[in-house]
Parts: C-alpha cells; sequence; structure tokens
C-alpha cells in the first residue's frame, strides 16, 4: 500500500515561532495535502513538533522563576498556536517530554548500548564557573563569557559517546548509491564532502546531571543525563510508537524530511547512524536554504524576525502561505520581500485569481443565465512539480492558466460576440473552456489554499453559476 510520511524537525523551545520554522512547515503541509488528495487521508503521517529538553532551557525556566516543564509547555503551546493560525493540518505533533517519547528514548538508549556503539570517554569543552555550564567558541566575546565578562576554563568531565566513525563508511555508500537520499543535490554533495575531507569527530549523546539538569535519564549512569542527539532525531521514530507500533510499521522509514542547512549535518551524519545502528531503513532528506528577509540577515537587533501570526493577521492564513512559497524555488538561499507582499497580493490574487473566477462567472451569469456543464476532468495542474517537491513551480503553472486565460478573454471579448445571435455557440464553447480551467486550478490550489479551492469549486459547479456575492481576495 502506498504511504507518504512527511516530518519537520521539532522546534527548540528556547525561542518563539519565526518565519524560518514557518517556512518549514508550510512546505510540510503542502506536500501532505497533497499526498491525502491522491492516496487518501489515512495514508498520510504528517509530524511536527518541540524539543524541549537541555541546559538552555533550564536556564530560561530559572530566569523567569518557573519549573522547566511548566516553560516548555508555555513556549510548545505558542508552537501550536501559531501553527493552528496558519491552518497547518498535522496528524501529530510531539513533544520530548511526552512520556512515552521519554520511555521509548531510554529503550532507545539501551539497546544502543548492547550494540556496543557507545563508548565512555572524556569530553573537553570550555566552561564557564559562573553560568555552571559549557559554552562554545562561538559564544565568547573576545574570549571572555559575555553573561560574566570572565574567561572560561578548559574542563574535561566523563560522558558517553557515539562510535560515528564506526559508521561513516557506510553512511558514504549510502549516500552514493541513493539510498539514504539527500535534496537537493548540491547538499548531498556538501555532506559527502564532509565526510571525506573533514575528521567528524563521534559526537557525545550524554553530559553530566551538573552540566544539562534538564533532560531523559541515561539509564545506566546516574551521573548522566543525555545530551540532544538520541532524544531529538529519534522523534520520528517514537512518534510512531517505535518498534512494535502499527504505525512505526506502516510510516517508517520517512518519505520527506523537511529542514533547513543548519541542522543538515546532524540529520545527514547522526540520524542515519542511529538507524544504521538500529537496523533501520533510511529516510529521504530535503534541505531548504537560509533566507534573508528584505535583503538583510534576520535578526532580533535588527527587529525584522517575522511573526507568522502578524502575517495571519494581515493576509489570513492561505494568502500568507501563498506568498511566502511562491518568491523563491524550494532549497535555494533567498530573500523573502516583505515590502513586496503587498504588490504580489494585488497582482497574482486580486487582479489575476480573483479578478479571472470574477470575470467568468459574471458571464456565464449574465450570457448563459448560469448554465454551463464543464467536463470535470482533472488535468493534474502542478502535480508533477509537487511530486518534486518544487513548490513554487506548481504555483506558477497555476498562474500561468490563469494569466493566459485573462488575457484569452481581453483578446475574444465575450461582451462583444455576446452582442450577436450568430456568435452563441463561440462564446458557449470559450466560457466552456474557461470553466474548464477554473475548475482545474482550484483542484491544483487545494494544497495550498483548501478553503480558496473550495470556494471557486463551489461557485463554478453549481447548478446555476452566480458570480461571488464578494470578492475573493478584497483589494487591500
Ligand atoms: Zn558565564
Amino acid at each position: 500500500m502506498e504511504k507518504f510520511y512527511i516530518t519537520t524537525p521539532i522546534y527548540y523551545v528556547n525561542d518563539k515561532p519565526h518565519i524560518g520554522h514557518a517556512y518549514t512547515t508550510i512546505v510540510a503541509d503542502v506536500l501532505a495535502r497533497y499526498w491525502r488528495a491522491q492516496i487518501g487521508e489515512d495514508n498520510v503521517y504528517f509530524l511536527t513538533g518541540t524539543d524541549e529538553h537541555g541546559a538552555k532551557i533550564a536556564e530560561a525556566a530559572e530566569a523567569e522563576g518557573i519549573e522547566p516543564q511548566a516553560f516548555t509547555d508555555k513556549v510548545s503551546q505558542k508552537f501550536k498556536d501559531a501553527w493552528s493560525n496558519m491552518e497547518i493540518d498535522y496528524n501529530h505533533f510531539i513533544r520530548t517530554t511526552d512520556k512515552e517519547h521519554v520511555k521509548i528514548i531510554t529503550d532507545i538508549l539501551n539497546t544502543l548500548k548492547d550494540k556496543g556503539v557507545l563508548y565512555e570517554d572524556n569530553y573537553e569543552g570550555l566552561y564557564c564557573v559562573g553560568c555552571e555550564k559549557f559554552i562554545t567558541e562561538g559564544e565568547l566575546v573576545d574570549g571572555k563569557c559575555p553573561d560574566h565578562n570572565k574567561e572560561p576554563d578548559n574542563v574535561t568531565e566523563k560522558n558517553w559517546f557515539f562510535k560515528l566513525s564506526d559508521f561513516l563508511p557506510k553512511i558514504k555508500a549510502a549516500i552514493e548509491s541513493g539510498e539514504l537520499a539527500i535534496y537537493p543535490e548540491s547538499r548531498k554533495n556538501e555532506v559527502l564532502g564532509l565526510i571525506d575531507k573533514q575528521h567528524v569527530p563521534d559526537f557525545s549523546i550524554s553530559r553530566s546531571k551538573k552540566s544539562v539538569p534538564w533532560g531523559v535519564d541515561l539509564p545506566w549512569d546516574d551521573d548522566q543525563k543525555t545530551y540532544v542527539w538520541v532524544d531529538a532525531l529519534s522523534n520520528y521514530i517514537t512518534a510512531l510508537d517505535y518498534p512494535k507500533g502499527e504505525d512505526f510499521k506502516k510510516y517508517w522509514p520517512a518519505d520527506a524530511q523537511f529542514m533547513a542547512l543548519d541542522i543538515l549535518k546532524f540529520h545527514a551524519l547522526y540520524w542515519p547512524a542511529i538507524l544504521m545502528a538500529l537496523d533501520l531503513p533510511m529516510p529521504k532528506l530535503y534541505i531548504h536554504g537560509f533566507f534573508t528577509i528584505d535583503g538583510q540577515k534576520m535578526s532580533k537587533t535588527l527587529g525584522n524576525v517575522i511573526d507568522p501570526n502578524e502575517l495571519v493577521e494581515q493576509y489570513g492564513a492561505e494568502v500568507s502561505k501563498y506568498l511566502i512559497l511562491s518568491q523563491f524555488s524550494f532549497g535555494q538561499e533567498s530573500d523573502i520581500r516583505v515590502e513586496d507582499f503587498p504588490v504580489k497580493y494585488n497582482a497574482d490574487l486580486v487582479n489575476g485569481l480573483g479578478n479571472l473566477v470574477n470575470r467568468v462567472t459574471n458571464m456565464i451569469e449574465k450570457y448563459l443565465d448560469g448554465q454551463i456543464e464543464i467536463d470535470t476532468k482533472d488535468m493534474g495542474l502542478g502535480s508533477e512539480e509537487l511530486k518534486q517537491l518544487r513548490f513554487r513551480e506548481a504555483l506558477l503553472t497555476i498562474w500561468q492558466v490563469i494569466a493566459k486565460d485573462n488575457s484569452l478573454i481581453d483578446q475574444e471579448k465575450p461582451w462583444e460576440l455576446a452582442k450577436d445571435e450568430a456568435n452563441k455557440d463561440k462564446l458557449k464553447s470559450l466560457l466552456k473552456e474557461l470553466s474548464l480551467d477554473l475548475y482545474n486550478i482550484a483542484l491544483a490550489l487545494k494544497p495550498f489554499m483548501p478553503n480558496k479551492s473550495k470556494e471557486i469549486l463551489d461557485i463554478i459547479t453549481a447548478k446555476k453559476v452566480t458570480k461571488p456575492s464578494e470578492p475573493l481576495f478584497p483589494r487591500l
């Protein structure tokens, strides 16, 4: 039986949702809706969620004077609210603090240890006594902890490590054979280059409870908590109730795991290594680039961090999704030109699609008394593009038909044809052609704009076609 399993990364709850999270989640949502229409609701599983453990969360909670669990409950809810606002239709929202997840992670950790892929070693890092935690080179300002204006100490602690080095040749072979699929091609080559040219060290999967107090206990070592990777990456299988769940049996391996570039290495090396250690098949990974906002890097200091909720407030969920996806091709590093949104809204939606719906239905009402028989044949507009995850190109294909039809009306001037009874057949076949296009445009829009799609379908397939009482897309 055909099935399709789609995931977004689990988003870290040290931040509220921004447009970067929204982009990844929107493409996953569109693809899920597309596949549901192809193979049925019950054969598609779309997973998103939140990553909720780690020292940073414990600190943020402490700063607010609340327990880490209460803190993560609050931030995780912000993600759920944002996705609800954006009309994201996921099947499951996983949280790494879910009891079921923690239980399965504990089992996975035990399995990995039994398989002999974990070992104890010294972890060396920079430790700020003031922060009571390890900090990275990147966090230092002039070699000092910015919070304490103090140079960190070199500290060594015992941690558990995953023998990534044992798996790298197998991962390389899996990527080269296509068993582990990484798209676009440039990212695949980047990962192969990483394996070939750089020394990729084993990664630690635990920290002392002192440095990471908020996390899943290491079942065999009282002093240690799991550190990031096994806990976070395994969510894609714990959500399906690995190893015995029906969903796991049905849906793994994933057909599309979406992510931004910054977590490529972990998904293309650490995650396959964990899966190989568990004897599980490889997923397909889809990586999108970073984007800038109106030509500038998104940053809190510049104040250009876009809150998806604000976009929805301004344009509604479906239009926001259209404006974001239609700007650049998936996989490319691009610029989101928020300042162009009003222009694009008017050009593509008000004057493009909205106008076409209005003109065609108005003429059917006026010249044919609302009576038109359309051959409801699905031409699969944009379908090939969506299969290849070319979201923008699917939209361009739809909008080419919209533009073609609007100019066809300008050329053929149906209002002139209507003046002469002798042209009645010509007028009728023109309106038939236009309404068949409109029907197909609406079908093709379904994964992107399910509500607008339904509105158009309802109008065009009605017993008596009448033009919409209110414009589909009101002018700004
Ligand atoms: Zn410090």
